[in-house]
């Protein structure tokens, strides 16, 4: 029987044509879209297609879209064999890392795909990101299993874990990287899978989850950062996580102001959660002074999540009401291959 795939087509770059007289580009419509790639029929699948009524530029992306996707997904789930998702890539790395935690025990193929140039122009790389997508979306294995049972970004030649990717380069057709974590495919002649790195099939049925919560913010730190502006973050009212980007393994000034500030927020029930600015290595609390006192004072470590997946973790886990030690114990498990080591 010919495999269903469902594709969802939300907007981006990929769907855009430039207005004539402005310049500007805009998003037109889905069947526009396909139209220009009459070879995917030679697959022989059969091919469904949802589009948002208003298609966006993913730079307006918000959590009551990503539980709009993950409930579309949810209601194909039984009649499709794989998912594509249409997306602009300026915020792809984001919404793959949410629908990562929103759709519990996937055990099929959700692809985000996107283009850096639109899919009518004459050097578009938006054909064959659509094209591998659906190939990936629908490839099984020798039991009728999804290759790729898991959350995943594919962008020039490239299969990445969903919640492993960064978008790191604004103008190249390789836009993404994902640091830390191997591809899960690679596309040349042929489609290579890397099998040891891919999610495993996982067993109890999709569970698709209808709760993000907004009450995070994030801050960046950098050596200048004053008393003020740091007092001024941790008092936004009604922020239940902090999500600090620490210099090298997580470290962070060991000045009083710093460090009591930071304690205060904690003590008053608020969580903190340490990333790091760096692209490769991880998080580790107490390895020097500088983040000793972190560990004291109950920060969080975030490990080697990248910042993408640590926002869209902290909002996953307060909209299952989860705070205190429960959210902190869920910081330290991989829930869907977040984590590259655990
Ligand atoms: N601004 C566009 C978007 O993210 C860029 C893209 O599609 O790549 O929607």
């Amino acid at each position: 029987m010919s495999k269903r795939i469902l594709i969802l087509y939300t907007g981006g770059t990929i769907g855009m044509i430039q207005d004539p007289v402005s310049g500007i580009l805009r998003p037109f419509d889905l069947e526009q879209i396909l139209a220009q790639v009459p070879e995917i029929s030679i697959f022989g699948y059969q091919l469904d297609a949802v589009a948002f009524e208003q298609p966006i530029d993913s730079s307006n992306m918000t959590p009551e879209i990503w539980i709009h996707m993950a409930n579309i997904i949810g209601q194909h789930y039984h009649t499709h064999d794989g998912f594509v998702i249409l997306h602009g890539s300026d915020t792809m790395a984001y919404t793959a890392s949410a629908l990562s935690f929103l759709l519990e025990n996937l055990d099929k193929c959700v692809v985000l795909t996107g283009s850096q140039l639109p899919i009518g122009h004459v050097r578009t790389d938006a054909k064959e990101n659509l094209i591998t997508s659906i190939e990936i979306a629908a490839a099984c294995d020798e039991h009728g299993n999804s290759r790729v049972p898991e959350v995943c970004l594919y962008f020039d030649y490239q299969l990445y874990r969903g919640n492993r990717v960064i978008k790191y380069n604004a103008e190249k057709f390789e836009a993404f990287h994902s640091p830390n974590y191997p591809p899960l495919a690679e596309a040349g002649i042929r489609i290579r899978y890397h099998s040891n790195a891919i999610l495993p099939k996982r067993m109890g049925g999709l569970k698709v989850h209808r709760h993000m919560s907004t009450a995070v913010g994030s801050l960046k730190l950098f050596p200048g950062l004053s008393a003020m502006l740091l007092n001024q973050i941790l008092h936004t009212p009604g922020m239940d996580v902090m999500l600090i980007e620490g210099f090298g393994a997580g470290n962070a000034p060991t000045a009083p102001w710093f460090t009591q500030t930071l304690g205060s927020f904690i003590q008053k029930g608020g969580l903190v959660v340490d990333i790091t600015q760096c692209h490769g290595g991880s998080v580790e609390l107490g390895k020097y002074e500088t983040s000793a006192a972190l560990l004291q004072m109950g920060v969080i470590s975030g490990h080697d999540l990248t910042f993408e997946a640590a926002i869209c973790k902290s909002m996953f886990l307060l909209g299952l009401g989860w705070k205190g030690e429960k959210f902190t114990e869920a910081f330290g498990k991989s829930l869907s291959g977040e984590l590259s080591k655990f």
